[in-house]
Protein backbone atom coordinates (compact mmCIF):
# COMPACT_ATOMS: atom_id res chain seq x y z
CA UNK A 1 0.00 0.00 0.00
CA UNK A 2 1.11 3.59 -0.73
CA UNK A 3 -0.24 6.12 1.70
CA UNK A 4 0.60 9.81 0.36
CA UNK A 5 0.87 12.70 3.20
CA UNK A 6 -1.98 15.29 2.34
CA UNK A 7 -0.53 17.79 4.42
CA UNK A 8 2.52 18.34 6.16
CA UNK A 9 2.48 22.14 6.33
CA UNK A 10 3.37 23.01 10.44
CA UNK A 11 -0.27 24.70 10.57
CA UNK A 12 1.21 26.66 14.00
CA UNK A 13 0.57 30.52 13.56
CA UNK A 14 2.49 33.05 14.94
CA UNK A 15 5.87 32.93 16.60
CA UNK A 16 6.20 31.10 20.00
CA UNK A 17 7.71 33.06 22.73
CA UNK A 18 9.45 30.04 24.37
CA UNK A 19 11.42 28.99 21.25
CA UNK A 20 12.16 32.37 19.92
CA UNK A 21 13.81 33.32 23.01
CA UNK A 22 15.82 30.33 23.20
CA UNK A 23 19.14 31.25 21.00
CA UNK A 24 18.67 30.33 17.56
CA UNK A 25 19.17 26.66 17.13
CA UNK A 26 22.27 25.61 14.75
CA UNK A 27 20.96 24.87 11.21
CA UNK A 28 18.77 21.99 10.39
CA UNK A 29 19.71 18.67 9.42
CA UNK A 30 17.79 18.25 6.36
CA UNK A 31 17.93 14.57 5.07
CA UNK A 32 19.08 14.60 1.32
CA UNK A 33 19.83 11.18 0.72
CA UNK A 34 18.23 7.72 1.00
CA UNK A 35 18.62 5.72 3.92
CA UNK A 36 18.21 2.65 6.06
CA UNK A 37 17.08 2.15 9.51
CA UNK A 38 15.44 -0.18 11.92
CA UNK A 39 12.96 2.35 13.17
CA UNK A 40 11.41 5.49 11.90
CA UNK A 41 9.83 7.90 14.25
CA UNK A 42 7.60 10.37 12.80
CA UNK A 43 7.31 13.43 14.89
CA UNK A 44 9.34 15.46 17.20
CA UNK A 45 7.06 16.38 19.82
CA UNK A 46 6.57 14.88 23.26
CA UNK A 47 5.20 11.25 22.01
CA UNK A 48 7.96 11.19 18.99
CA UNK A 49 11.24 12.03 21.38
CA UNK A 50 9.93 10.17 24.28
CA UNK A 51 9.11 6.81 21.46
CA UNK A 52 12.76 7.58 20.21
CA UNK A 53 14.75 7.39 23.68
CA UNK A 54 12.85 4.10 25.06
CA UNK A 55 13.79 2.76 21.33
CA UNK A 56 17.41 3.67 22.63
CA UNK A 57 16.88 2.32 25.57
CA UNK A 58 15.56 -1.04 24.61
CA UNK A 59 17.49 -1.37 21.03
CA UNK A 60 21.13 0.73 22.33
CA UNK A 61 22.66 -1.11 18.20
CA UNK A 62 19.77 -0.14 16.65
CA UNK A 63 19.64 2.65 13.94
CA UNK A 64 17.16 4.73 14.88
CA UNK A 65 16.14 8.01 13.12
CA UNK A 66 13.44 10.45 13.99
CA UNK A 67 12.23 13.05 11.06
CA UNK A 68 10.12 16.40 11.70
CA UNK A 69 8.38 18.45 8.99
CA UNK A 70 10.09 21.17 11.06
CA UNK A 71 12.40 22.47 13.47
CA UNK A 72 11.67 20.78 16.55
CA UNK A 73 10.30 23.24 19.05
CA UNK A 74 8.22 25.13 16.75
CA UNK A 75 5.95 23.02 16.64
CA UNK A 76 2.73 21.68 18.97
CA UNK A 77 4.95 20.53 22.19
CA UNK A 78 7.09 23.65 22.18
CA UNK A 79 4.13 26.03 21.96
CA UNK A 80 2.79 24.64 25.01
CA UNK A 81 2.04 26.18 28.25
CA UNK A 82 4.55 24.30 29.81
CA UNK A 83 2.34 21.98 33.01
CA UNK A 84 3.27 18.67 32.47
CA UNK A 85 0.66 17.27 34.44
CA UNK A 86 0.07 13.87 36.83
CA UNK A 87 -3.31 14.60 37.93
CA UNK A 88 -6.64 13.83 35.83
CA UNK A 89 -7.85 17.77 34.80
CA UNK A 90 -11.36 16.49 35.40
CA UNK A 91 -11.33 13.91 38.13
CA UNK A 92 -14.43 12.23 37.64
CA UNK A 93 -17.71 13.76 40.05
CA UNK A 94 -19.12 10.21 40.38
CA UNK A 95 -17.07 8.38 43.20
CA UNK A 96 -18.25 4.53 42.08
CA UNK A 97 -15.74 2.73 42.25
CA UNK A 98 -14.97 2.49 37.87
CA UNK A 99 -14.46 6.01 38.03
CA UNK A 100 -11.93 6.01 40.61
CA UNK A 101 -9.54 3.02 39.35
CA UNK A 102 -9.75 5.15 36.10
CA UNK A 103 -8.55 8.63 37.69
CA UNK A 104 -6.26 6.45 39.80
CA UNK A 105 -5.06 4.51 36.39
CA UNK A 106 -4.51 7.86 34.45
CA UNK A 107 -2.64 9.44 37.17
CA UNK A 108 -0.58 6.68 37.46
CA UNK A 109 0.83 6.48 34.09
CA UNK A 110 1.33 10.13 33.80
CA UNK A 111 3.58 9.55 36.20
CA UNK A 112 5.96 7.15 34.19
CA UNK A 113 5.27 9.72 31.75
CA UNK A 114 6.66 12.49 34.35
CA UNK A 115 9.41 9.91 35.86
CA UNK A 116 10.82 9.26 32.26
CA UNK A 117 11.17 13.24 31.80
CA UNK A 118 12.51 13.60 34.72
CA UNK A 119 15.39 10.70 33.92
CA UNK A 120 15.95 12.26 30.46
CA UNK A 121 15.99 16.07 32.27
CA UNK A 122 18.93 14.44 34.76
CA UNK A 123 20.68 12.67 32.23
CA UNK A 124 20.65 15.59 29.37
CA UNK A 125 21.81 18.14 32.28
CA UNK A 126 18.42 20.02 31.77
CA UNK A 127 18.55 23.37 34.24
CA UNK A 128 15.95 23.84 36.04
CA UNK A 129 14.35 26.63 34.06
CA UNK A 130 13.47 24.05 31.70
CA UNK A 131 12.77 21.25 33.71
CA UNK A 132 11.52 21.67 37.41
CA UNK A 133 9.47 19.07 38.81
CA UNK A 134 7.72 21.69 41.82
CA UNK A 135 4.41 21.05 41.45
CA UNK A 136 1.24 23.45 40.12
CA UNK A 137 -1.22 25.75 41.76
CA UNK A 138 -5.01 25.95 39.93
CA UNK A 139 -6.21 29.80 41.03
CA UNK A 140 -9.31 30.81 41.69
CA UNK A 141 -10.28 34.26 41.06
CA UNK A 142 -14.15 34.21 41.97
CA UNK A 143 -16.14 32.06 44.27
CA UNK A 144 -17.28 29.85 41.42
CA UNK A 145 -13.76 28.70 40.38
CA UNK A 146 -13.27 28.71 44.48
CA UNK A 147 -16.21 26.34 44.14
CA UNK A 148 -14.40 24.24 41.63
CA UNK A 149 -11.21 23.86 43.87
CA UNK A 150 -12.74 22.97 46.68
CA UNK A 151 -14.70 19.85 44.97
CA UNK A 152 -11.55 18.77 43.02
CA UNK A 153 -9.56 18.90 46.73
CA UNK A 154 -12.19 17.02 47.98
CA UNK A 155 -11.87 14.32 45.28
CA UNK A 156 -8.16 14.33 45.27
CA UNK A 157 -8.54 13.16 48.92
CA UNK A 158 -10.43 10.79 48.35
CA UNK A 159 -8.49 9.31 45.84
CA UNK A 160 -5.29 9.42 48.87
CA UNK A 161 -3.59 12.41 46.98
CA UNK A 162 -1.54 15.38 48.01
CA UNK A 163 -3.28 18.77 47.49
CA UNK A 164 -2.83 21.51 49.81
CA UNK A 165 -5.26 24.80 50.12
CA UNK A 166 -4.03 28.24 49.52
CA UNK A 167 -5.28 31.58 51.06
CA UNK A 168 -5.25 34.92 48.99
CA UNK A 169 -2.39 36.15 50.99
CA UNK A 170 -0.42 33.13 50.39
CA UNK A 171 -1.78 33.43 46.30
CA UNK A 172 -0.52 37.10 46.80
CA UNK A 173 3.06 36.00 48.83
CA UNK A 174 3.64 33.89 44.91
CA UNK A 175 2.38 35.99 42.62
CA UNK A 176 2.25 39.13 43.57
CA UNK A 177 -1.17 39.55 42.89
CA UNK A 178 -4.56 40.46 44.89
CA UNK A 179 -6.55 38.68 41.98
CA UNK A 180 -6.64 35.46 43.28
CA UNK A 181 -9.29 34.60 45.86
CA UNK A 182 -7.58 31.43 47.23
CA UNK A 183 -5.79 28.32 45.49
CA UNK A 184 -5.03 24.90 45.69
CA UNK A 185 -1.82 23.10 45.13
CA UNK A 186 -0.87 19.66 44.18
CA UNK A 187 3.00 18.63 44.36
CA UNK A 188 3.33 16.17 41.44
CA UNK A 189 3.64 17.75 38.29
CA UNK A 190 6.62 19.84 36.06
CA UNK A 191 6.82 22.47 35.06
CA UNK A 192 8.85 23.01 31.57
CA UNK A 193 10.20 25.80 29.29
CA UNK A 194 8.36 23.78 26.72
CA UNK A 195 10.78 24.56 22.98
CA UNK A 196 13.77 24.04 25.58
CA UNK A 197 12.79 20.91 26.77
CA UNK A 198 12.17 19.09 23.12
CA UNK A 199 15.08 21.09 22.08
CA UNK A 200 16.97 19.62 25.00
CA UNK A 201 15.42 16.04 24.53
CA UNK A 202 16.50 16.48 20.37
CA UNK A 203 19.96 17.28 21.36
CA UNK A 204 20.52 14.53 24.30
CA UNK A 205 19.33 12.18 21.63
CA UNK A 206 21.31 13.00 19.04
CA UNK A 207 24.53 10.54 19.96
CA UNK A 208 22.22 7.53 19.68
CA UNK A 209 19.56 8.86 17.26
CA UNK A 210 19.98 10.23 13.33
CA UNK A 211 17.82 13.34 13.61
CA UNK A 212 16.26 15.14 10.55
CA UNK A 213 14.55 18.33 10.95
CA UNK A 214 12.52 20.46 7.87
CA UNK A 215 12.34 16.73 6.67
CA UNK A 216 8.62 15.87 6.00
CA UNK A 217 7.10 12.47 5.14
CA UNK A 218 5.72 13.13 2.17
CA UNK A 219 4.65 9.76 1.28
CA UNK A 220 4.72 5.95 3.25
CA UNK A 221 5.07 2.57 0.86
CA UNK A 222 5.60 -0.44 2.23
CA UNK A 223 7.27 -2.81 0.07
CA UNK A 224 8.35 -6.24 1.43
CA UNK A 225 8.91 -6.45 5.04
CA UNK A 226 9.42 -2.36 5.18
CA UNK A 227 8.19 0.91 4.68
CA UNK A 228 9.59 3.48 2.38
CA UNK A 229 9.14 7.06 4.05
CA UNK A 230 10.02 9.55 1.35
CA UNK A 231 10.52 13.05 1.97
CA UNK A 232 11.32 15.80 -0.73
CA UNK A 233 15.04 14.70 -1.27
CA UNK A 234 15.47 11.98 0.43
CA UNK A 235 13.68 8.48 1.36
CA UNK A 236 14.05 6.37 4.39
CA UNK A 237 13.39 2.65 4.57
CA UNK A 238 12.75 0.74 7.91
CA UNK A 239 10.76 -2.18 9.26
CA UNK A 240 9.05 -0.19 11.75
CA UNK A 241 7.88 3.21 11.88
CA UNK A 242 6.32 5.14 14.79
CA UNK A 243 3.94 7.77 13.96
CA UNK A 244 3.87 10.71 16.39
CA UNK A 245 2.30 12.91 14.46
CA UNK A 246 -0.79 13.91 16.78
CA UNK A 247 -3.69 15.92 14.46
CA UNK A 248 -1.80 15.07 11.44
CA UNK A 249 -2.56 11.31 11.55
CA UNK A 250 -5.76 12.38 9.30
CA UNK A 251 -3.30 13.47 6.52
CA UNK A 252 -1.59 10.12 6.34
CA UNK A 253 -5.21 9.16 5.72
CA UNK A 254 -6.24 7.81 8.95
CA UNK A 255 -9.07 8.19 11.31
CA UNK A 256 -10.71 10.41 8.99
CA UNK A 257 -13.37 12.73 10.61
CA UNK A 258 -12.61 11.13 13.98
CA UNK A 259 -10.03 13.65 15.33
CA UNK A 260 -10.79 17.24 16.64
CA UNK A 261 -8.09 19.80 16.29
CA UNK A 262 -8.66 22.62 18.89
CA UNK A 263 -6.22 25.53 18.28
CA UNK A 264 -5.31 27.29 21.78
CA UNK A 265 -3.49 30.95 21.36
CA UNK A 266 -0.97 32.56 24.16
CA UNK A 267 0.85 35.74 24.23
CA UNK A 268 4.17 37.07 25.88
CA UNK A 269 5.08 40.20 26.66
CA UNK A 270 8.77 41.45 26.54
CA UNK A 271 11.18 41.54 29.21
CA UNK A 272 10.29 43.86 32.58
CA UNK A 273 12.15 46.35 33.67
CA UNK A 274 13.31 45.71 37.08
CA UNK A 275 11.22 48.83 37.62
CA UNK A 276 8.23 46.69 36.44
CA UNK A 277 9.43 43.23 37.92
CA UNK A 278 9.52 45.11 41.66
CA UNK A 279 6.21 46.93 40.99
CA UNK A 280 4.63 43.18 39.74
CA UNK A 281 6.20 41.89 43.03
CA UNK A 282 5.38 38.10 43.68
CA UNK A 283 8.11 35.41 43.03
CA UNK A 284 10.22 35.90 40.04
CA UNK A 285 8.86 32.31 38.75
CA UNK A 286 4.99 31.85 39.24
CA UNK A 287 2.41 29.73 37.05
CA UNK A 288 -1.13 29.28 37.57
CA UNK A 289 -3.33 26.83 36.08
CA UNK A 290 -6.73 28.30 36.62
CA UNK A 291 -9.28 26.79 38.24
CA UNK A 292 -11.94 26.75 35.50
CA UNK A 293 -10.39 25.22 32.28
CA UNK A 294 -11.69 27.73 30.18
CA UNK A 295 -9.77 30.34 31.83
CA UNK A 296 -6.29 31.67 31.47
CA UNK A 297 -3.25 29.80 31.96
CA UNK A 298 -0.51 32.72 33.85
CA UNK A 299 3.11 32.08 33.71
CA UNK A 300 6.02 34.42 34.83
CA UNK A 301 9.26 33.61 34.09
CA UNK A 302 12.72 35.15 34.71
CA UNK A 303 14.88 35.00 31.90
CA UNK A 304 18.26 36.72 31.58
CA UNK A 305 17.24 39.14 29.80
CA UNK A 306 13.97 40.18 32.25
CA UNK A 307 10.92 38.46 33.94
CA UNK A 308 8.98 37.66 31.48
CA UNK A 309 4.40 37.04 31.47
CA UNK A 310 2.85 34.62 29.99
CA UNK A 311 -0.96 34.22 29.11
CA UNK A 312 -2.92 31.46 27.66
CA UNK A 313 -6.19 31.54 26.77
CA UNK A 314 -8.95 31.06 23.90
CA UNK A 315 -10.01 27.72 22.36
CA UNK A 316 -10.99 27.54 18.55
CA UNK A 317 -12.24 24.15 16.76
CA UNK A 318 -11.36 24.00 13.18
CA UNK A 319 -12.01 21.47 10.94
CA UNK A 320 -8.71 21.12 9.42
CA UNK A 321 -5.00 21.23 11.39
CA UNK A 322 -3.54 24.52 9.61
CA UNK A 323 -4.58 27.71 12.50
CA UNK A 324 -5.05 30.94 10.85
CA UNK A 325 -2.48 34.46 11.74
CA UNK A 326 -6.57 35.98 11.83
CA UNK A 327 -7.08 34.53 14.66
CA UNK A 328 -3.85 34.46 16.59
CA UNK A 329 -4.80 38.19 15.96
CA UNK A 330 -8.24 38.10 17.74
CA UNK A 331 -7.07 36.45 20.72
CA UNK A 332 -5.01 39.37 21.44
CA UNK A 333 -7.49 41.62 22.67
CA UNK A 334 -8.82 38.86 25.37
CA UNK A 335 -5.12 37.76 26.33
CA UNK A 336 -4.40 41.72 26.50
CA UNK A 337 -7.44 41.89 28.99
CA UNK A 338 -6.54 39.00 30.86
CA UNK A 339 -3.36 40.75 31.05
CA UNK A 340 -4.25 44.09 32.14
CA UNK A 341 -7.11 42.44 34.85
CA UNK A 342 -4.08 40.69 36.79
CA UNK A 343 -1.22 43.33 36.35
CA UNK A 344 -3.00 46.83 36.56
CA UNK A 345 0.46 47.90 37.46
CA UNK A 346 1.92 46.92 33.82
CA UNK A 347 0.18 49.80 32.16
CA UNK A 348 3.18 50.00 29.23
CA UNK A 349 4.17 46.51 29.00
CA UNK A 350 3.40 45.00 25.35
CA UNK A 351 3.16 41.74 24.18
CA UNK A 352 6.20 41.05 22.31
CA UNK A 353 5.04 37.06 20.86
CA UNK A 354 1.73 36.05 19.74
CA UNK A 355 1.32 32.48 18.88
CA UNK A 356 -1.79 29.21 18.20
CA UNK A 357 -0.98 25.71 18.64
CA UNK A 358 -3.16 22.82 17.69
CA UNK A 359 -4.12 19.74 20.04
CA UNK A 360 -5.49 16.71 19.40
CA UNK A 361 -8.87 15.14 20.44
CA UNK A 362 -11.10 12.44 19.88
CA UNK A 363 -14.94 12.67 20.47
CA UNK A 364 -15.00 10.38 23.30
CA UNK A 365 -11.43 10.92 24.91
CA UNK A 366 -9.56 8.04 23.54
CA UNK A 367 -6.12 7.60 22.49
CA UNK A 368 -5.22 6.90 19.12
CA UNK A 369 -2.48 3.67 19.77
CA UNK A 370 -1.29 1.00 18.28
CA UNK A 371 -0.52 -0.97 15.02
CA UNK A 372 -2.26 0.54 12.20
CA UNK A 373 -0.77 -1.74 9.71
CA UNK A 374 1.91 -4.40 10.12
CA UNK A 375 4.99 -2.76 11.33
CA UNK A 376 3.01 1.04 11.52
CA UNK A 377 2.30 2.51 14.60
CA UNK A 378 0.76 5.17 16.03
CA UNK A 379 1.63 7.42 19.26
CA UNK A 380 -1.35 10.04 18.74
CA UNK A 381 -4.50 11.98 19.57
CA UNK A 382 -2.96 12.70 23.10
CA UNK A 383 -6.58 14.39 23.98
CA UNK A 384 -5.79 16.87 27.28
CA UNK A 385 -2.71 16.88 28.99
CA UNK A 386 -0.71 16.34 25.91
CA UNK A 387 2.88 16.58 27.39
CA UNK A 388 2.59 14.02 30.04
CA UNK A 389 0.02 12.02 27.97
CA UNK A 390 2.32 12.06 24.67
CA UNK A 391 5.30 10.87 26.48
CA UNK A 392 3.22 8.33 27.60
CA UNK A 393 1.81 7.18 24.31
CA UNK A 394 5.68 7.55 22.74
CA UNK A 395 7.06 5.36 25.55
CA UNK A 396 4.31 2.63 25.00
CA UNK A 397 4.43 3.00 21.38
CA UNK A 398 8.28 1.76 21.37
CA UNK A 399 7.64 -0.89 23.96
CA UNK A 400 4.39 -2.39 22.15
CA UNK A 401 6.54 -2.04 18.61
CA UNK A 402 9.09 -4.01 20.03
CA UNK A 403 6.81 -6.51 20.89
CA UNK A 404 7.11 -6.35 24.89
CA UNK A 405 3.53 -6.26 26.90
CA UNK A 406 2.51 -4.99 30.29
CA UNK A 407 -0.48 -3.43 31.97
CA UNK A 408 -0.08 0.16 30.57
CA UNK A 409 -0.01 -1.08 26.80
CA UNK A 410 -2.75 -3.65 27.63
CA UNK A 411 -4.66 -0.56 29.01
CA UNK A 412 -4.05 1.90 26.20
CA UNK A 413 -4.88 -1.13 23.53
CA UNK A 414 -8.17 -1.63 25.18
CA UNK A 415 -9.86 1.74 24.85
CA UNK A 416 -12.53 2.18 22.24
CA UNK A 417 -11.89 3.23 18.76
CA UNK A 418 -12.43 6.80 18.20
CA UNK A 419 -16.01 7.39 17.38
CA UNK A 420 -16.92 9.60 14.62
CA UNK A 421 -17.75 13.47 14.36
CA UNK A 422 -21.14 14.92 13.49
CA UNK A 423 -21.03 16.03 10.09
CA UNK A 424 -19.83 19.47 8.71
CA UNK A 425 -20.72 22.23 9.15
CA UNK A 426 -22.82 21.21 12.41
CA UNK A 427 -19.59 19.79 14.59
CA UNK A 428 -17.83 23.27 13.71
CA UNK A 429 -21.19 25.34 14.45
CA UNK A 430 -21.75 22.88 17.77
CA UNK A 431 -17.67 22.70 19.35
CA UNK A 432 -17.87 26.83 18.13
CA UNK A 433 -20.90 27.45 20.09
CA UNK A 434 -20.15 25.62 23.45
CA UNK A 435 -16.45 27.28 23.51
CA UNK A 436 -18.10 30.55 23.43
CA UNK A 437 -20.64 29.36 26.15
CA UNK A 438 -17.95 28.07 28.21
CA UNK A 439 -15.60 30.91 27.99
CA UNK A 440 -18.53 33.56 28.46
CA UNK A 441 -19.09 31.16 31.61
CA UNK A 442 -15.93 31.49 32.76
CA UNK A 443 -16.32 35.11 33.90
CA UNK A 444 -13.08 36.63 35.69
CA UNK A 445 -11.22 32.72 35.50
CA UNK A 446 -10.34 34.48 31.78
C1 LIG B 1 -0.85 27.22 23.37
C2 LIG B 1 -0.84 25.79 23.83
C3 LIG B 1 -0.70 25.51 25.18
C4 LIG B 1 -0.67 24.16 25.62
N1 LIG B 1 -0.38 23.92 26.93
C5 LIG B 1 -0.23 22.64 27.36
C6 LIG B 1 0.20 22.38 28.69
O1 LIG B 1 0.51 23.28 29.48
N2 LIG B 1 0.28 21.08 29.08
C7 LIG B 1 0.01 20.04 28.21
O2 LIG B 1 0.08 18.89 28.63
N3 LIG B 1 -0.36 20.28 26.93
C8 LIG B 1 -0.46 21.54 26.47
N4 LIG B 1 -0.79 21.78 25.16
C9 LIG B 1 -1.04 20.64 24.27
C10 LIG B 1 0.27 19.96 23.81
O3 LIG B 1 1.12 20.91 23.24
C11 LIG B 1 -0.02 18.87 22.79
O4 LIG B 1 -1.03 18.03 23.27
C12 LIG B 1 1.26 18.07 22.55
O5 LIG B 1 2.19 18.87 21.88
C13 LIG B 1 1.02 16.80 21.78
O6 LIG B 1 2.26 16.15 21.64
P1 LIG B 1 2.56 15.22 20.39
O7 LIG B 1 3.99 14.83 20.46
O8 LIG B 1 1.54 14.16 20.31
O9 LIG B 1 2.29 16.13 19.10
P2 LIG B 1 3.04 17.43 18.56
O10 LIG B 1 3.69 18.15 19.66
O11 LIG B 1 2.05 18.14 17.72
O12 LIG B 1 4.19 16.81 17.65
C14 LIG B 1 3.88 16.23 16.39
C15 LIG B 1 5.02 16.54 15.43
O13 LIG B 1 4.80 15.82 14.22
C16 LIG B 1 5.34 16.58 13.17
N5 LIG B 1 4.77 16.13 11.89
C17 LIG B 1 3.49 16.18 11.49
N6 LIG B 1 3.37 15.71 10.23
C18 LIG B 1 4.61 15.32 9.84
C19 LIG B 1 5.15 14.76 8.64
N7 LIG B 1 4.39 14.49 7.56
N8 LIG B 1 6.49 14.52 8.57
C20 LIG B 1 7.28 14.79 9.65
N9 LIG B 1 6.82 15.33 10.80
C21 LIG B 1 5.51 15.59 10.89
C22 LIG B 1 4.91 17.99 13.52
O14 LIG B 1 5.69 18.95 12.83
C23 LIG B 1 5.08 18.01 15.04
O15 LIG B 1 6.31 18.58 15.43
C24 LIG B 1 -0.83 23.10 24.69
C25 LIG B 1 -0.97 23.39 23.33
C26 LIG B 1 -0.97 24.70 22.90
C27 LIG B 1 -1.08 24.97 21.44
Amino acid sequence: MTITVKSYASGNPGISGWDAILAPPAPANVLTSAIVADWLVVGGGFAGLAAARRLAQLHPTDRIVLVDAIRIGAGAAGRSSGFMIDLPHDISADEYTGAMDADKQQTKMNRVALDFAEDAANAYGFSKSTYDRRGKLYGAATAKGETHNQAYLAHLHKLGEDAEWRTAAEMKAVTGLDYYQSGLFTPGSAMIQPAGFVRGMAAGLAPKCQIYENTPITSLKNSNSDWVASTPRGKITAPKVILAVNGHLQSFGFLRRRLMHIFLYASMTRPLTQAESDAAGGLKDWDIVPSDPMGSTVRKISTPAGDRIIVRNKFDYLADVIGSEKRVAQSAAMHDKSFAARFPMLTNVDMEYRWGGRLCLTFNGVPVFGALETGLYAACAQNGLGASKGILAGILAAEHASGQTNPYIDYYLAQAKPTRLPPEPFSTIGATAYLRWKEYQAGAEL
